[in-house]
């Protein structure tokens, strides 16, 4: 088989994230959008706000006039337009939301107000603003308010509601087939027998792409079977965009799915990157669909679909993701033996804002993931992060 040299981390991103292809766009019902990614740009078909708007209940009046006794014309509730002009020693009652009368040019608080015993209104307070938004100052007709490329949020949904989009264009979710490999492999359902264990990446995968914005087909568990792997690999290509198969792609008698990959068609383009955990990833394309082998191990599967499968598919979304770079001080010391290649280490975040590393006796450990927020990573060479010392935490 080709391509079996240990490649680093960098090189191995770098072919993935030239490997991407977009899935394309599909128009949905604006609430139906939720935490989908926007396809297209969203701008208002109006000015917002559409007329100078009262920001309080009050007193609609002019300036100058803060010092007398003002006659008031007439009451104006929000949803109703002013039918009088104000003029001097005038003023119109008005609720917060209501058009802002001609004539005046702030409105004075009800609280900062005395009723006089002929029904005047006189201003108790000191003048600070005028309290009146002006018409477009949040948002000009016309004027792009989204744009394409972010996951969409309910405050964004909020934005096409008042900009008239009863209908957005998103991206379409890539579909994501998830095979899981190994003779040794049970159900969850099922009560392992002797030298079983249950199957727990496939579902793990299964809600990392769900996560991602895809989604996932399970195609259920190949026996270390090489015609019975090449079926179902050659079923989940046909049907998708992305293929992740984990376990049997190490270096055992019968991790054979790096060749039964390339018997389907698949080019494989690594399949050993110096990364701990996660050393056999194996990625390959086809005519049709991107293909990752994921180590069996359920920690390196689950690291090295954050760190490889996730930004792919946000590339694939064309989700303009950006890490977010929170640097934190390691609470305690930590160190490794080895340091040939580059490690991933799952991470708590204290209450006190600092990370120490969450303790996992190796891939297979799948109760201690849960107890990360997030992973750091410590390059080749190093093998030791002083306690202090500022670490870049990827959150999970
Ligand atoms: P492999 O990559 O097939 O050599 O598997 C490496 C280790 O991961 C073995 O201990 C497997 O039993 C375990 N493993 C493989 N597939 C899964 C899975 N789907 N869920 C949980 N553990 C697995
Ligand atoms: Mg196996």
């Amino acid at each position: 088989m080709k391509n079996q040299e240990m490649i680093p981390f960098e090189k191995a991103y770098d072919i993935v994230m030239n490997s991407v292809f977009s899935t394309g766009t599909e128009t949905i019902l604006f609430t139906d959008s939720l935490n989908r990614v926007l396809a297209g740009t969203v701008s208002s078909d109006m000015n917002l706000p559409p007329f100078n708007k009262s920001s309080v209940d009050g007193f609609a009046c002019r300036k100058e006039d803060l010092d007398k006794e003002l006659e008031i014309i007439e009451t104006i509730a929000a949803g109703n337009s002013p039918s009088r002009t104000v003029t001097a020693l005038q003023c119109s009652r008005i609720m917060t939301g209501a058009p802002v009368p001609d004539g005046a040019d702030c409105v004075i608080m009800v609280e900062d107000t005395l009723m006089t015993p002929s029904g005047k209104v006189r201003f108790t307070g000191t003048f600070k603003k005028e309290n009146i938004a002006i018409k477009g100052e949040d948002v000009k007709k016309g004027e792009i308010v989204l744009m394409p490329g972010r996951i969409i949020r309910p405050q964004d949904i909020a934005v096409m509601a008042s900009a008239g989009y009863t209908h957005v264009a998103v991206s379409k979710k890539p579909l994501v087939g998830v095979i899981s490999s190994g003779s040794e492999l049970v159900e969850p359902d099922q009560f392992p027998g002797i030298s079983q264990i249950r199957n727990s990446n496939a579902f793990q995968l299964m809600a990392q792409a769900e996560r991602s914005g895809a989604t996932g087909k399970y195609y259920g568990i190949a026996k270390d079977d090489e015609e019975e792997t090449y079926q179902v690999i050659v079923k989940a290509l046909r049907e998708n965009d992305l293929v992740l198969i984990t376990g049997g792609v190490s270096m055992g008698d019968f991790d054979f799915v790096p060749s039964v990959l390339e018997r389907a068609g698949v080019k494989i383009q690594f399949s050993r990157v110096a990364v701990q955990p996660g050393k056999p990833t194996t990625f390959g394309i086809h005519d049709k669909a991107i293909v990752f082998g994921l180590p069996g191990n359920p920690v390196s599967s689950f690291i090295q679909f954050e760190m490889l499968v996730r930004p792919l598919i946000n590339e694939m979304l064309g989700y303009q993701w950006r890490q977010l770079n929170i640097k934190l001080p390691m609470q305690d010391k930590f160190t490794r033996k080895y340091a040939e290649r580059l490690a991933f280490i799952p991470v708590r975040i204290t209450d006190e804002g600092s990370v120490f590393a969450v303790e996992f006796h190796g891939s297979a450990h799948i109760s201690a993931i849960p107890e990360a927020d997030g992973i750091i990573s410590l390059p080749i060479g190093v093998k030791t992060i002083e306690k202090g010392e500022l670490v870049s935490v990827r959150q999970i």
